[in-house]
């Protein structure tokens, strides 16, 4: 778990299931260790502080 809180769209762990209609979000799963046991669907601007930044896992691949 993370001090901060950030949105599903922009997380590592968000696994994009559909890009819905226009009119709709994307929906996804969420892959997090700790939350898979709830089988938790999200949609893109939901969120939690289990949030990791997807721009810090490219930055870190990047480094390597
Ligand atoms: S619920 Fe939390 S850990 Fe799971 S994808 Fe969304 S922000 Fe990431």
């Amino acid at each position: 778990m993370n001090d901060h809180w950030g949105h599903c769209k922009n997380c590592k762990w968000w696994e994009v299931e559909s890009a819905e209609a226009a009119s709709h979000e994307p929906i996804g799963y969420c892959t997090e260790e700790d939350l898979q046991p709830f089988h938790l669907r999200v949609t893109s601007s939901s969120g939690c502080n289990c949030f990791v930044s997807l721009n810090d896992v490219e930055r870190e691949k990047a480094a390597s």
